[in-house]
């Protein structure tokens, strides 16, 4: 199996029949064997049975995952990955918003030698305040914040080799991350623009609120690539921190007390400089506790520390 299209569909029933028909024409058009997994997050109108409908006629490519309940669209992307088989994995929303004749130019982009091509709805057509403006403010965080720059996370178009996803669980609204993880193992990255239309049928199901989940998402995502095998580093350091300017302010204390008198335990800085050094303390012993987290969790899980691109006259898993 060469490609996996992996689409997320909630209450979209109007739109999939358009979006089998762009399917159709864009992947009868490529040289590769391929199949489209649909994953529908418990939608509460008729797009299951047209899913089914379209999965029956076309066992060979067709393929859908229906969830019991509405679990997300991040959730539904990660079914679509855990049992997609193709080699190059593309993301696409049910909506018609993203254009499906734009994949044959991503793959070639990909061909280029990347292992991870992004969309860019340069000119998108969603509500300007609830929607494009604060993700625009999201988007240069989120490339501020990990190094990874993009313009256009939330895009769901993209396409992605798929060694580069493995290991990756997908959690919260996670799935517009993939390109920050990606980047933390080593994948080479680049973006296009892409077509963007508004929406004809259904709605949107998101507004401002999402932009909330994404910042507090970036502080996990953050933390993970950053420092999720050595999280010492961050507690420790913190806690390094907190334990210096309290002993300075202690010293000042002490240092007033020895030649000009002044009463240490009169001020309110003493308080403030035990506090300090006790916040900066727990922070240290957290930091251990993290530690024995992160070694359960790579040694439960079998997880090496590392990720491999290619090797020479070695071929076995070193596990076995
Ligand atoms: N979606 C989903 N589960 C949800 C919400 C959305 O599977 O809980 C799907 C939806 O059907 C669409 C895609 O995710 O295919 C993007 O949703 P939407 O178009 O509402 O987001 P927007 O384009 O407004 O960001
Ligand atoms: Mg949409």
């Amino acid at each position: 199996m060469n490609l996996s299209l992996i689409t997320p569909v909630y209450n979209e029933q109007e739109n999939l029949p358009f979006l089998f028909e762009a399917i159709y024409a864009v992947m009868n058009s490529l040289n590769h064997s391929w199949e489209v997994i649909l994953v529908d997050d418990g939608s509460r109108d008729h797009s299951l049975s047209v899913l089914q409908e379209y999965a029956q006629k076309d066992p060979q490519h067709i393929r859908v995952i229906s969830f019991r309940r509405n679990f997300g669209q991040t959730a539904a992307i990660a079914a679509g990955l855990d049992y997609a088989q193709g080699e190059i994995i593309i993301l696409l929303d049910a909506d018609m918003q993203n254009d499906p004749a734009d994949i044959p130019m991503m793959l070639a982009k990909l061909d280029e030698g990347y292992d991870l091509v992004s969309g860019w709805r340069k000119s998108r057509k969603d509500n300007a305040i609830t929607r494009n403006f604060p993700s625009m403010i999201a988007n240069w965080l989120i490339s501020r914040v990990t190094g990874v720059h993009l313009h256009d996370y939330g895009c769901t178009l993209k396409v992605y080799r798929r060694d580069v996803l493995e290991g990756f669980r997908l959690y919260g609204e996670m799935h517009r991350f993939i390109p920050v993880y990606a980047s933390s193992v080593g994948a080479k990255i680049t973006e296009v623009q892409v077509n963007h239309s508004p929406r004809k049928f259904g709605k949107t199901k998101y507004g401002l609120e999402r932009t909330v989940k994404v910042v507090l998402d970036l502080f996990t995502v953050k933390f993970l690539v950053a420092f999720s095998s050595k999280p010492i580093y961050l507690f420790g350091g913190t806690g390094g921190l907190l334990m210096s300017v309290g002993a300075a302010m202690m010293f000042y204390l002490l240092v007033r007390r020895l030649f000009f008198l002044v009463s240490v335990t009169g001020s309110p800085l003493f308080q403030v400089s035990a506090m300090f050094f006790t916040l900066g303390f727990q922070s240290l012993l957290m930091g251990l506790i993290a530690e024995l987290l992160v070694r359960t969790y790579h040694e439960s899980q079998r997880k090496p520390t590392y990720t491999v691109r290619s090797m020479i006259n070695l071929d076995q898993d070193p596990r076995d």
